[in-house]
């Protein structure tokens, strides 16, 4: 058995046994997963990406993805707890000083000090030059004034990939901004726990900074006027791994509509023998296919260090998509059950809307590919 097959075989086991049982419940209270993420610890899913000599486990994006894709097809929020740590861990180990490297990589590989990416601002997400949140340099500290929204484990985590302006007058604006590893302290508190639609169980918070003084040693790379460089250079991972939650989401919708076809009967014979059901069923494996091939052409891209936003674009874009589209059908193949909070597919319904919306909208998506398809082909 390969070593792919190996973790995820393992992962399965574990998603059947500990995690499937026990989804609907955490989920109907919106109840952080602590034991699971006990367990993914042990996994070592919170270094999964991290380079070997840092403690992490040094897999390729190909096998990352894949392992977020099939716990998603169990609970899509259970990704988030680490994905988001695990581009902040990126952002380190890209563009870190060798000294921040080792302070900060094997205790996120751990899990020991877990956290994600903090940008979004309550009047800007999709246009990140427009952040407010300030740091001053003050001796060896900076201090830092501002707030962050919609903040992924901004509750439960404790170190955040930060993103400031040094410099608000600087043009072009992106030249004035550097990204800190923030710790949380003094000055720097959640002041919101934010109430979704679907993906419970992961805390979703506004973080408040007011006087919070880091040490200049956290900002990464040492050099200011480069974060939004950073932030954006997390990105293509950001997309793969969050068109392999859509991957994961879509399969799921699929495998439960496809279950429930066979058992439910209309007319003397099971529903998935009417070709208008046949047709939905159709098309949503094709969506599954198509995905979760764009998926590995992005990873295999990123893993042989290529440029890949248009193709990490083009699987964010298509992955998400196919997993609402999924979701709908399948909650229609269910009829009055798929409105139902008995059944899984109405989670599926309220999750997949998120992967069109995160790591840069299915808008921006479509205008990046364009861009970068005349960029390739000049005229
Ligand atoms: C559950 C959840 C978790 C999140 N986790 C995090 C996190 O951990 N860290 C973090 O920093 N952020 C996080 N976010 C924020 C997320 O990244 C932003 O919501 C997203 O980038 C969109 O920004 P916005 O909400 O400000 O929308 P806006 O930028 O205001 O966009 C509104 C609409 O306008 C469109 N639009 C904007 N500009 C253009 C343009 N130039 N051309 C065409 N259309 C355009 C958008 O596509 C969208 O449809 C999270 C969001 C959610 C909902």
């Amino acid at each position: 058995m390969s070593e792919d097959s190996q973790i995820l075989d393992a992962i399965s086991k574990w998603l059947e046994r500990d995690v499937r049982p026990k989804v609907r419940a955490l989920e109907k209270k919106d109840e952080y997963p602590e034991a699971m993420v006990e367990q993914m610890k042990a996994f070592g899913l919170f270094g999964a990406t991290i380079p070997q000599e840092y403690g992490g486990l040094g897999l390729p994006a190909a096998t990352y993805a894949k392992i977020v894709a099939r716990i998603s097809e169990v609970w899509m929020s259970l990704t988030g707890i680490f994905n988001s740590h695990l581009i902040m861990a990126a952002a380190v180990a890209r563009y870190g000083t060798e000294e921040q490297k080792k302070r900060f990589l094997p205790r996120f590989a751990s899990g020991e000090v877990r956290g994600g990416l903090a940008l979004t601002e309550p009047d800007c997400g999709t246009d990140l030059q427009a952040i407010r949140t300030r740091a001053v340099k003050q001796g060896d500290h900076y201090v830092i004034n501002g707030t962050k929204t919609w903040i992924s484990n901004g509750i439960k985590g404790s170190c955040f990939a930060l993103l400031v302006k040094t410099d608000p007058a600087a043009q072009p604006r992106h030249k004035g901004m550097t990204m800190f590893l923030a710790e949380k302290g003094p000055g720097f508190r959640v002041s919101k726990k934010l109430e979704k639609l679907g993906y419970k169980g992961i805390d979703s918070a506004e973080l408040s900074f007011e006087d919070y003084r880091v040490p200049a040693a956290n900002l990464i790379g040492g050099e200011e006027g480069r974060g939004f460089h950073h932030a954006v250079g997390g990105l293509e991972l950001g997309r793969i791994n969050v068109a392999a939650r859509g991957v994961g989401v879509a399969n799921a919708a699929l495998a439960d509509a496809v279950r429930y076809a066979q058992v439910r009967k209309t007319f003397g014979k099971p529903i998935c023998e009417h070709q208008a059901i046949q047709l939905k069923l159709g098309e949503m494996a094709t969506r599954c296919e198509a995905a979760r091939l764009l998926v590995e052409s992005a990873a295999r891209a990123y893993d042989a260090g290529e440029r890949c936003d248009m193709e990490a674009g083009m699987a964010k874009y298509f992955a998400s998509e196919a997993a609402l589209e999924n979701s709908v059908e399948a909650v229609r193949i269910h009829g009055g059950y798929g409105y139902s909070t008995e059944f899984d597919v109405e989670r599926y319904y309220r999750d997949a809307p998120l992967m069109c919306i995160g790591e840069g909208t299915n808008e921006m998506q479509r205008i990046i590919i364009a861009k970068q398809l005349i960029a390739r082909n000049p005229a």
